[in-house]
Order: structure tokens, then sequence, then C-alpha cells
């Protein structure tokens, strides 16, 4: 079904981005995952994705840098050619702390990676979707986004921000046939949360599943949102109930 096709995943190396690209790269898409510094973990999803009979690449890019960014798909339109058709932006990163006390670099670097990160990637990908008539973007928000987290303020504007940049995004590509939606995970239990335990009963009280979420249940919702072409601008909660 996807043969020939190319999926890139930002973050793919690890958490989320890898269990997408598994599901990916099992559909049949050639994967390339965009990662920033851990090579063992990039190299076992390539491995991984491989072992599913498609072709797989790895390309250490920081999103938050523009030109980086744009040389990276350049790199993997030489790699894998133009038949690109899905973007996920899944590359994400914390830095949490009170406003009140909240350094200036935390602020910057969690707004550059989360949301200018995303900007970017469409806005280098954009333009071959257009010319293809054809893309299917996802962007990976949080709850935290839609309702805001006391210690979070840079991440839950970032990830607010990634709501708007998505509906904008629909909203001006849909006449050419492309797709952007988001998804809303909550608790799952990947690196990026493993100083949370599911031992914490206050916790687990604001979850009405009464769990934190696993990688699959968000791959899922992703993979859902990239095979509905009638579906766009849409934010779909992965949270077990806490934003309803
Ligand atoms: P994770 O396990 O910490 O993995 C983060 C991924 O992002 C890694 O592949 C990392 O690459 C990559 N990355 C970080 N900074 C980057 C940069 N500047 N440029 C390129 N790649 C970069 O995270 P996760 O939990 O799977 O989260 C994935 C997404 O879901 C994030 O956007 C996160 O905000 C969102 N999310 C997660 C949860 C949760 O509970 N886990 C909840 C809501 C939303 P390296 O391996 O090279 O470091």
């Amino acid at each position: 079904m996807a043969e020939g096709k190319t999926a890139i995943v930002t973050g793919g190396s690890r958490g989320i981005g890898r269990e997408v690209s598994l599901r990916l790269a099992a559909l049949g898409y050639d994967i390339a995952i965009v990662y920033v510094g851990d090579e063992n973990e990039a190299t076992d999803t390539i491995n991984e994705c491989e072992k599913k009979g498609v072709k797989a690449r790895a390309y250490v890019c920081n999103v938050a840098s523009f030109e980086e960014t744009k040389a990276v798909i350049a790199d993997i339109r030489k790699d894998f050619g133009s038949n690109i058709e899905i973007l996920v932006n899944n590359a994400g990163i914390t830095r949490d702390g009170l406003i009140a006390f909240m350094k200036e670099s935390d602020w910057d670097s969690v707004l550059s990676v989360n949301l200018k990160g995303a900007f970017n990637m469409i806005r280098h990908t954009a333009a071959l979707f257009i010319k293809n008539r054809c893309g299917r973007i996802v962007n990976i928000s949080s709850v935290s986004g839609l309702m805001g987290n006391a210690g979070q303020a840079n991440y839950s504007a970032s990830k607010a921000g990634i709501v708007g940049l998505t509906k904008a995004t629909a909203r001006e590509l849909a006449p050419k046939g492309i797709t952007c939606n988001a998804v809303a995970p909550g608790f799952i239990h990947t690196d990026m949360t493993k100083n949370i335990t599911e031992d914490n009963s206050e916790l687990l009280k604001t979850i009405p599943l009464g769990r934190m979420g696993e990688v699959s249940d968000v791959a899922s919702a992703v993979i859902f949102l990239l095979s509905s072409p009638y579906i766009t601008g849409e934010v779909l909660r992965v949270d077990g109930g806490i934003a309803m």
C-alpha cells in the first residue's frame, strides 16, 4: 500500500516517535527519523524498521534550527526521493519550573524545540506536499497545552501553540489535499515521564481511566489520523479522559 512512500518522524529514536516509526514501517513506509543525539537508540529504531522490510535512515538534526531542518529535508529527499507523504512532528523536551523562577533559557529552548521545531519541519516540506498534491501531517501536542499545567508554563505554551499551528496549517493546505492534525497525549510511559510513578495516587485520581498510557495508545491515534483523508484540523486527546 505504501510502497515507495516515505514518512518523516522527528524524535523517532525513542518513546512515542519510535513506536510511530515502527507502525509506519509495518504499513510499508520507508522511514526517515530525525533525532538530536542518542545514536544508540536511533540505530535500534532503524534496525527494527528495516526488519519490517523497508528502507530506514536516521538523521541528526536539531529541529529548533531553521537551517538544520532545511538541510535535513534536502538530505532526506536526496536519499529517499520526493515521494514523501507523511510528516510526524513529535520531537519534544521539557524544562519544568515555576513561572516566578523560570530561566529565560528554559522558556526559549522549550518553545524553540517544541513549537518552532514543528514550524521548521512543516515550512521545509510544505512546498513538496503542495507540488505532490498529497501530504499528511500530525503534530504531537499535549493535554498540558489544552488545560495548562502548573510548573510547565513553557511546555504548556508550546503545546497550545501546536494546536494553533495545526489548525492554521490545516486551513491553509486543505485546498491542496493536505491534512494536518494533532494528537494530545496525557501521561504516557516514556523517558520523558520516568520520574513520574503510578504509586502517586494523586496523579491517578486525575486520570479517569486510572492508569498512565503506553506509546502504543498514542501511536494508534497517530496512525488513525494519518490514514483519515477527511479529517483535518482535529486535536485528538489520548489521555485516559484527563481533559474531557
Ligand atoms: P522522549 O522519550 O523524551 O523522546 C524525545 C524524542 O525527541 C527523542 O527522539 C529525542 O532525540 C527527540 N528530540 C528532543 N529534542 C530534539 C531536537 N532539538 N531535535 C530533534 N529531536 C529532538 O519523549 P516522548 O515522551 O516520546 O515524547 C514525544 C512527544 O510527545 C513530545 O513532543 C512530547 O512533548 C509529547 N508528549 C509526551 C507525553 C508523555 O507523557 N510522554 C505526554 C504528552 C505529550 P534523542 O533520542 O536524540 O534525544
